[in-house]
């Protein structure tokens, strides 16, 4: 016991409750709700070594645009905690609502994103994609940003390849597989499907072989219709890529040759088939953040979530019309993914093109806020991927894990 206690024990508590009462009671100046307002670590007024307090600060002008922007405030912050309650998926999502979920403070949504994920999935768990290019080059299209156009075939190089044997494509599907990958996609340069009748029957066959496989199967085919679909929901397609890119109004900047409605059309074939849709976008076109607010919007307001969002970040490829643009920000990609999250809780969101230039840490910063999937191996369409050995040690250090294949359910079935 030390010395002042036992002193403090000696004297009768009578004494001590008679001095206690006779200290000088300091006084001070009720607080005024102002500084109240200001008041961050320290909430009680110093007194200045003279005594003297210092003066109140100067009162808040409050016009009529001042209010306005608390009121917006306190609308923006209504939206954002209604949606990172949701227990279920929603579509009927506005611009503005959209709005006030990406503009919120970046730290606060990846945070409320990352939150929201543990009620839709299981924290930790990643879905490893392979990709294949089952037929490259030669494609009709312009879209600005690819390396497999014919219009930018002088610039980059990419020549047109035949399609991929069935047995080729399967050799690569079990490759895959033994090194972790559940899901196995297909990708093709081509405009659409018309007029090619044995091509279809090809990729059902790799569709049936990649199922048998014990992996989820996915196919990137460019346009389709109705009847297309069913011969691939036939073959056990698990589902079907088509992206929208990014929002319709930033779109004919990009693409010239298809329109926004004959992609969102061939989303609708893919959903009646019973397939599931996956849709995502490409940042760092150039486009603003309205834009990729516009491109949440599109896909968040479908009559059903996609299965799968990926989110690429633009590589730029020399040779075609973006191959010189600078590289999106991350926070920009975070704050996506994050706003995706919150507006899709139970999509899966995919990291895809771009992953290869993200370190090790905005990686995890990404599946923090909800990210849950990666393309994974040794290429993406025409540009490096991360690679099996690389993801897998990434894995290990950060308590990740592989999700197993059909585990997720579909967003209407969440
Ligand atoms: S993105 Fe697809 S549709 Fe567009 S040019 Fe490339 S291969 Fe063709």
């Amino acid at each position: 016991m030390s010395k002042s206690t036992t002193t403090f024990l000696r004297k009768p508590l009578s004494s001590v409750l008679l001095a206690e009462a006779r200290r000088p009671r300091r006084t001070f100046a009720p607080i005024s709700k102002h500084a109240r307002s200001l008041a961050t670590q320290v909430d009680t007024p110093r007194s200045t070594p003279s005594g003297i307090s210092p003066p109140p600060p100067p009162p808040v002008e409050t016009t009529p645009e001042t209010l306005e922007q608390q009121e917006r405030e306190r609308k923006a912050r209504k939206i954002f905690q209604d949606a990172v309650a949701a227990t279920a998926p929603r579509n009927n999502w506005t611009k503005e609502e959209i709005s006030a979920i990406y503009y919120q403070p970046l730290m606060e949504l990846a945070y409320q994103a990352g939150t929201l994920h543990r009620r839709f999935h299981a924290p930790g768990e990643v879905q490893l994609c392979t990709l294949m290019n089952i037929k490259t080059g030669g494609c009709t299209e312009d879209c600005s940003y690819c390396a497999q156009s014919t219009r930018y075939q002088a610039g980059t190089g990419v020549a047109a390849q035949r399609v991929a044997t069935v047995d080729s494509v399967l050799e690569a599907a079990r490759q895959a597989r033994d090194n972790g990958s559940t899901r196995f996609c297909m990708g093709a340069a081509w405009r659409d499907m018309r007029g090619r009748k044995n091509s279809l029957r090809n990729v059902a066959a790799m569709v049936r072989g990649v199922r048998a496989l014990g992996m989820e199967a996915c196919v990137t085919l460019g346009m389709i219709d109705g009847a297309q679909a069913a011969e691939l929901k036939e073959a056990g397609l698990t589902a079907y890529n088509h992206n929208v890119d990014t929002s319709r109004e930033f779109y004919p900047s990009v693409i010239s040759t298809r329109t926004y409605d004959e992609r969102l059309r061939t989303l609708g074939h893919v959903r009646d088939a019973g397939i599931n849709v996956c849709s995502g976008g490409i940042l760092g076109l150039g486009e603003s953040s309205t834009d990729r607010v516009g491109l949440l919007h599109t896909v968040s307001t479908l009559p059903s979530h996609p299965e799968s969002f990926p989110v690429n970040a633009l590589v730029p490829i020399k040779g075609t019309p973006l191959g010189d643009r600078e590289p999106v920000a991350f926070t920009s990609m975070l704050r996506t993914i994050a706003t995706a999250r919150i507006i899709m809780p139970a999509t899966i969101i995919r990291i895809a093109a771009g992953r290869k230039t993200m370190s090790e840490e905005k990686q995890a910063l990404c599946f923090m806020a909800g990210a849950n999937a990666i393309f994974t191996g040794e290429k993406m369409l025409t540009t490096e991927c991360n690679g099996w050995d690389e993801d897998n040690a990434m894995f290990g250090r950060w308590g990740l894990s592989a999700m197993k294949s059909f585990e997720k359910k579909s967003p209407e079935e969440a």
